[in-house]
């Protein structure tokens, strides 16, 4: 039977992708690349925002009619199948299984199932040991870094998100098993690895987050480890001592503030204010200047005034991140902000948006500039030219590189090789093979 996996949302999500590939086709299964080869198409959702779940209804339509002229098993997992559990079947009776975040290794009883012919299977349960997934089940998507999950699941509660619902309790992998994983990786080729949880720096698998980062950065062979995504509360001085000092540590770190102002992030209940956070970005001392700085923003956030996305602003400007991520708030059902007035017109929430990404955009710039005339190492992370001798990589500090290789070079797929930046735009570097 062939298959297809479509994913939405973030890397954990692209990583669950991996592992359901990975037992699909260890039953046999073979994967296509695209909704209409395939047999059985399955869905893995994101529910963070209402436009991400547009999307999986508006594939859900098309899906529909797709079925309608032959036959087409249809199975939905990730954040939204999570949260709506039967009620997809409601919305979508189309759909022949749904599959939860936390139930994972169900999904081939979830597809002889419905493939017998049972209708409506689904199974959201929690089950306890979904984070030790069989590393060698999982089916990797041919990237040039591998994702590694380290923890599954929030003990925080901020009042806009849906994860702690959707993807449970905290579960931190045994240390001993991240780094099995991680030589695996190294032998099979693999020199970057990303480790992945909804809250990487709140890590128990038997040590620290920062102890963890030291222990995997001894294993040989591998040159960078990067890790996404971490809470402000849970940053660490250890944490700031190893990033700054480690060597095998990319030097990127993305610490989500998502407000400026103080009353916001209260009615978030995000539990710090700026001045904690700018303090924990303080641990890094004059490490910081080593590291690229990204952050999340959360613009229109119920009740945020104009002086509110003003400290917004002024908080972007004090520490000019090299890049950031800002949406709109988007009420979601089932979280806590759902109680607070979503007071503030679509027309302000746009504008605001509008003005801190035009901001943020004249930060980047200034920050691609700075790179200009520099040889330093980046990644290729295309395994062939995206055009006649022009090669995507990716620098240590996560800065997009066109590199002009010249027609008929190769550039080894997965390695570092020395670049020169010539040119600096936006969105990314041009660079020349140093
Ligand atoms: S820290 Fe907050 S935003 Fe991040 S996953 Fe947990 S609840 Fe959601």
């Amino acid at each position: 039977m062939k298959f297809h996996i479509q994913t939405w949302g973030c890397q954990m999500n692209d990583h669950d992708g991996e592992k359901l590939s990975g037992l699909l086709e260890r039953d046999g299964f073979v994967p296509v690349d695209s909704p209409e080869e395939a047999e059985l198409v399955l869905l893995n959702t994101c529910s963070i925002r209402e436009k991400a779940v547009h999307k999986v209804f508006s594939e859900l339509g098309r899906l529909r009619e797709e079925k309608e002229r032959r036959p087409l098993l249809i199975g939905v997992t990730g954040c939204l199948a999570q949260q709506e559990q039967d009620a997809l079947f409601r919305r979508a009776p189309h759909i022949d299984f749904v599959l939860g975040t936390m139930a994972l290794k169900q999904l081939p009883r979830l597809v002889e199932e419905a493939r017998a012919g049972r209708k409506k299977v689904m199974d959201t349960g929690e089950y306890p040991d979904n984070h030790l997934f069989p590393p060698e089940v999982t089916r990797r998507r041919g990237t040039a870094k591998a994702l590694v999950t380290i923890i599954e699941g929030c003990n925080h509660a901020c009042t806009y998100c849906i994860v702690p619902t959707t993807r449970g309790a905290e579960r931190s992998r045994p240390f001993e098993d991240v780094l099995e994983e991680v030589r695996g990786l190294v032998a099979g080729g693999y020199r970057e690895v990303e480790l992945l949880g909804q809250n990487v720096n709140s890590y128990q698998g038997g040590c620290t987050f920062a102890e963890l980062l030291e222990r995997v950065s001894e294993v040989d062979g591998l040159e960078w480890i990067r890790f996404t995504t971490s809470h402000p509360m849970n940053f660490t001085r250890e944490l700031a001592r190893v990033l700054a000092t480690n060597p095998k540590i990319a030097p990127f770190l993305h610490l989500p503030v998502q407000s400026g102002s103080n009353t916001v992030l209260r009615r978030m209940l995000r539990e710090y204010t700026v001045e904690q956070y700018l303090e924990r970005l303080g641990y890094l001392g004059e490490g910081r200047f080593k590291l690229a700085l990204s952050t999340d923003f959360i613009v229109g956030f119920p009740g945020e005034s104009d002086e509110d996305f003003e400290a917004t602003l002024r908080l972007l400007d004090a520490v000019k991140y090299d890049g950031s991520f800002s949406f709109i708030y988007s009420p979601r059902p089932g979280t806590a902000a759902l109680r607070l007035k979503d007071d503030i017109p679509q027309a302000v929430k746009s504008a605001r948006l509008t003005e801190l990404q035009r901001r943020q955009g004249e930060l980047t710039l200034a920050s691609n500039r700075r790179e200009v005339g520099r040889t330093l190492q980046a990644r290729i992370e295309s395994s062939a030219p995206m055009e006649e001798g022009h090669w995507l990589a990716r620098t240590a500090s996560w800065k997009n590189i066109h590199i002009t290789a010249g027609a008929g070079r190769l550039l080894p797929f997965g390695e570092l090789v020395e670049v020169t930046i010539t040119e600096a735009g936006p969105h990314f570097l041009r660079a020349e093979v140093a």
